[in-house]
Parts: structure tokens; C-alpha cells; sequence
């Protein structure tokens, strides 16, 4: 059977990096970018033997992305593999999600949002489209529980969240039969131990924390990579155009003023 093949953006760090390690672990071959080379070098550095390209690309950058797909051809063909992909995961993206009261958002930094999280889906999913038919593949979009509820002063995170799932049911309408495409919509996943070296932080959590997710904890990247995973195997061939909430249950939970 033909290895797997997965392009995983924002892949050297957090979500993205737990979804290339269980990708890895489930005999995939994966292409990851991620735009911060330090970490890059990192990724790569930890993985010597596996069958991975990680790439220094900002997704967001159009020239960068058409180069980046070049790449992963070349790689596939030295390494005698046929053409076409398995997955795409559009992952990567500004993961602060306030930008400020509006009245004070310049236009300059409302794009940087639109540009990371939205721009960057549609230069890497048009990339790969043709690939992606050629061994009837999959898409998987990480948007957040933000495209579907807000705290104040998130409105072009949200607006470029809430943009992707549109996006994702888009793209599986116009995409299939060939290729499926679905959203997740993590909620708050503590990434702290899955940064660069540089940035790696012990997570702390209060018991309110933990308490206010109806399963009892904050999420996990591997969360997110396990329903990845899912999304992209045979066994959710009956889905698409849609999106799931990993967040413990939070968007679930009524709240009313004490
Ligand atoms: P992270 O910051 O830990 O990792 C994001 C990675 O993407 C970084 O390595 C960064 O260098 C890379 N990146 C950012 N912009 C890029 C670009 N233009 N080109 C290439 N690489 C780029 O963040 P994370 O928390 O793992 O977030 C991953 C995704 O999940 C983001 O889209 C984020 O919005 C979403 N998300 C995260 C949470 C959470 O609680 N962590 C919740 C909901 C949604």
C-alpha cells in the first residue's frame, strides 16, 4: 500500500507539531511549514530517521507557498514516491486571538489575522487541490470555538475563524466526491510544552480552570491531532463540509450571572 502522504501548516509548533509527531506515529510521511525557522530546524533536528521535509515558509506569502509545494513534489519524486497528497491540514495562524477594541484596530494589523489564518487556507489549499485529487484526500481547516462565540475585543480572529468554516463547507461542495474538507474548532488547548525551546512553558492551571469544562481539564494538542487523524482516515468517509468542537465541552455550557 502507498505511504501516506499529510502537508501540515504551522507544523513545528503546538497543534500543528502534536499533529505531525501522531501522523509520524501512525506511519504517515508528512511535510510541515512553519514560518518560525528556529523552531523549523528544531523539528527537524528531533527527527532525524522519519520520513519528514520541514520546511521555513510563511504560508501566508504567496510566492513561498507555490515554492514550498515544488519542494514536496521533489522530495516525493528523490524518494520514489508517486505524485499527489493525502492530506492538508490548515493549521497555521496568528494564535492570539485579541487584537483590541476596535475603534483602534488599524487596518494593517486586521489583516494580519485575515492574512494568517484565511489567506494562508486558500493559498495552500489551492496548491494543493490538484494533488489531493489525484489520491482522493482530505482537508482539515482549525478554526476555533471563537468563529462561534466571542469574548470582547477578538473581531478579526473571530472574523478570520469564522471565515474558514464557511471556507470548509465551500470547498467540500465544490471539491467532492473527490476530496472531503472539515473544520475543527479547538477550544482552549494548552500549548505551552509544544513551543521551540526557547518559548517551552510548564502548564499552570486553577481548579476553576479545570472545573469549567464539563470533562474536568484544559485540552491537550494531542486533542486536536487525534480528530485530525479521524477526519482524515477512511472511517469519517461519510463527512464533509463540516465542523467539530474539541474543547471539552465549553461551547455546551449555559451561562447565567451568579
Ligand atoms: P502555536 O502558536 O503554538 O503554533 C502555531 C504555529 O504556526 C507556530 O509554530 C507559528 O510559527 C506558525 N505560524 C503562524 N503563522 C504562520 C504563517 N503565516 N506561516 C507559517 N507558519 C505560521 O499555536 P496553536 O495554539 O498550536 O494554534 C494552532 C492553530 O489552532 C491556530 O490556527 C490557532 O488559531 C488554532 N487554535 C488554537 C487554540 C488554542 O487554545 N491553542 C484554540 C483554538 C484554535
Amino acid at each position: 500500500m502507498m505511504t501516506p502522504l499529510a502537508i501540515i501548516t504551522g507544523g513545528a509548533q503546538g497543534i500543528g507539531l502534536a499533529t505531525v509527531e501522531l501522523l509520524l506515529k501512525e506511519g504517515w510521511r508528512v511535510a510541515a511549514m512553519d514560518r518560525d525557522p528556529e523552531a523549523v530546524a528544531e523539528l527537524d533536528a528531533a527527527h532525524p530517521d522519519a520520513p519528514l521535509l520541514a520546511m521555513a515558509v510563511d504560508v501566508s506569502d504567496e510566492l513561498q507557498v507555490e515554492e514550498a509545494f515544488q519542494h514536496i513534489n521533489h522530495w516525493q519524486a528523490e524518494n520514489g514516491r508517486a505524485t499527489g497528497f493525502d492530506l492538508l491540514v490548515n493549521n497555521a495562524g496568528l494564535a492570539e486571538p485579541e487584537c483590541g477594541p476596535i475603534e483602534r484596530l488599524s487596518l494593517e494589523d486586521w489583516r494580519l489575522w485575515q492574512e494568517s489564518h484565511l489567506t494562508a487556507a486558500f493559498l495552500c489549499t489551492r496548491a494543493a487541490v490538484p494533488g489531493l485529487r489525484e489520491r482522493h484526500g482530505a482537508i482539515v481547516n482549525i478554526a476555533s470555538t471563537r468563529a462561534l462565540q466571542s469574548e470582547p475585543h477578538c473581531e478579526s480572529y473571530a472574523a478570520a475563524k469564522g471565515g474558514l468554516l464557511s471556507m470548509t463547507h465551500a470547498l467540500a461542495v465544490s471539491l467532492g466526491p473527490e476530496i472531503r474538507v472539515n473544520a475543527i474548532c479547538p477550544g482552549w488547548i494548552e500549548t505551552g510544552p509544544w513551543q521551540k525551546s526557547a518559548n517551552r512553558q510548564s502548564p499552570r492551571h486553577r481548579d476553576i480552570d479545570r472545573s469549567q469544562h464539563p470533562v474536568g481539564r484544559v485540552g491537550e494538542p494531542a486533542d486536536v491531532a487525534a480528530t485530525v487523524a479521524f477526519l482524515a482516515s477512511d472511517k469519517a468517509g461519510f463527512i464533509t463540509g463540516q465542523h467539530i468542537s474539541v474543547d471539552g465541552g465549553m461551547t455546551r455550557r449555559m451561562i447565567y450571572a451568579e
